[in-house]
């Protein structure tokens, strides 16, 4: 059985989260003059209305959000880009000197990086040689002490999707937390485990508004997790993570998801088309499977052409010495103009 209280580390248990006197209050309304936040009445120097705090909550944005997403408003969590629950999931659950987490490589780099950020046994388990979760490996890894495994679908950065089946075994053996981060699920056909909620009260799932929804700058990160973990995140968050510009722009494309669904169609057949092209490359050795808006394909020498790619200005991701992803160098899917220009820059290598 699961209980989230006693997997929250001690402090964090009784903790109370800052409050304001706007608490109550879901939108600045004409009709209370507001002297309570030490805000400058007056607006930006440019004359915007920039000069409130944004709702601490983020509650229309989760309104809309709800409805595309077929998630509860209360299952929904918003972050500073999805980095931000990462580490707050680390800051909840992960106590230095004592607890450890799970990750499988090759993987996100930033799971590491929280990892060390706040001092925590990182514990990795290889993917296996076809890039799924090696479960029996996982299970055996796993100890009292084992408070988070991260399990990226579709993977970053071989591309592939991991089996549902084998997910869904870690979050039926595992008394912990089992991250499902879903950065580039809009790129795949497979359903998002954010409909499995109710099944699993210790699953979280993790997407992002900067993949398919063209908002890397503007940072907006979702979460999907159980009332209770959502609440505990209301708890420990910066008050006011998401600020007013940003939740202005993600309820405008919100309002625009026929958009988002035709860039992403346009992506995919981008995607397949360089592959195809690719694979017809003698200097391709081979070409991972892709569920994202990215490539991951091997050459003879990843570093070589990495760097000569530079010369003729086309930046793509070197992951020569990545496990399991050797000679790998990763190609994001741009424009049709951007995919030709790249491989006619790879062509002439
Ligand atoms: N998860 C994965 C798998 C990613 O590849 C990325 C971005 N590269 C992120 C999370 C973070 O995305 P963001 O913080 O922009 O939401």
């Amino acid at each position: 059985t699961f209980d989230i209280s006693s997997l929250l580390r001690e402090h964090i248990r009784t903790m109370t989260p800052y409050s304001s006197a706007r608490d109550e209050f879901e939108e600045v309304s004409d009709d209370f003059i507001f002297l309570d936040a030490n805000e400058n009445p007056f607006g930006t120097a440019t004359g915007e209305k920039y000069n409130r705090y944004p709702d601490p909550y983020q509650r229309a944005v989760k309104e809309k959000l709800s409805k595309v997403k077929h998630v509860p408003t209360e299952n929904i969590f918003l972050g500073n880009g999805s980095d931000e629950p990462i580490d707050l999931l680390f800051r909840a659950f992960v106590e230095s000197g004592k607890d450890n987490v799970i990750i499988l490589p090759p993987t996100y780099g930033m799971y590491q990086v929280s990892a060390a950020l706040n001092n925590v046994e990182l514990r990795k388990v290889s993917l296996t040689e076809s890039l799924d979760i090696d479960t029996e490996e996982v299970l055996n890894t796993i100890d009292q002490h084992t408070k988070l495994i991260f399990v990226c679908s579709p993977n970053n950065p071989t591309g592939n999707s991991v089996s549902v089946d084998r997910i869904e075994h870690l979050l039926n053996n595992f008394n912990g937390i089992v991250v499902v981060d879903e950065a580039y699920i809009d790129f795949s056909d497979q359903e998002s485990f954010s409909q499995k909620l109710d099944q699993y009260p210790n699953l979280v799932v993790l997407q992002t508004f900067s993949k398919a929804w063209g908002m890397a700058g503007l940072r907006l990160g979702m979460m999907f997790a159980s009332k209770e973990i959502i609440r505990v995140f209301n708890i420990i968050k910066p008050p006011y993570n998401i600020n007013q510009l940003t939740q202005e722009k993600a309820l405008e494309c919100l309002d625009n998801e026929d958009k988002v669904k035709e860039m992403v169609s346009v992506l995919i057949s981008e995607r397949e088309r360089l592959k195809d092209e690719l694979s017809s490359l003698p200097r391709v050795k081979s070409i991972y499977p892709s569920d994202a808006n990215f490539l991951l394909i091997q050459v003879e020498d990843a570093n070589n052409d990495y760097d000569k790619l530079i010369k003729s200005n086309v930046v793509i991701r070197n992951r020569a010495n990545v496990l399991l992803c050797d000679e790998g160098l990763r190609i994001s899917i741009g424009t049709k103009e951007e995919n030709d220009k790249f491989i006619e820059a790879f062509k002439a290598l």
